[in-house]
């Protein structure tokens, strides 16, 4: 399954909720889960941390899906094959 494919999923089963609720409600849950995902690393329970790793998607997708924004192509296009600083791969940047 790619990205857009995954996007389209979350479109068609939580579109409707997600417009409800809106972009900013929608980020709210986003962020919830981010936290619960720094949780689960914490706990180190690697079952967990997958679920969240599966919610933070699915909450960036339906967020995505609100703005009509194309996830893949966003990512495609910021990282096309190689760091947009550097331009490397691997990168090379000094942090
Ligand atoms: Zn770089």
């Amino acid at each position: 399954m790619h990205i857009k494919e995954f996007q389209n999923l979350m479109r068609q089963l939580y579109f409707e909720r997600d417009n409800e609720r809106g972009p900013k409600g929608t980020l709210d849950w986003l962020e919830d889960e981010f936290e619960e995902l720094r949780e689960a690393l914490e706990e180190g329970d690697i079952n967990a941390i997958k679920e969240e790793f599966a919610d933070v998607l699915a909450w960036l997708a339906s967020l995505a899906n609100l703005l009509d924004l194309d996830l893949e192509k966003a990512a495609i296009s910021k990282y096309p094959n190689k760091c947009p600083k550097c331009k490397k791969k691997p990168c090379e940047c000094q942090f």
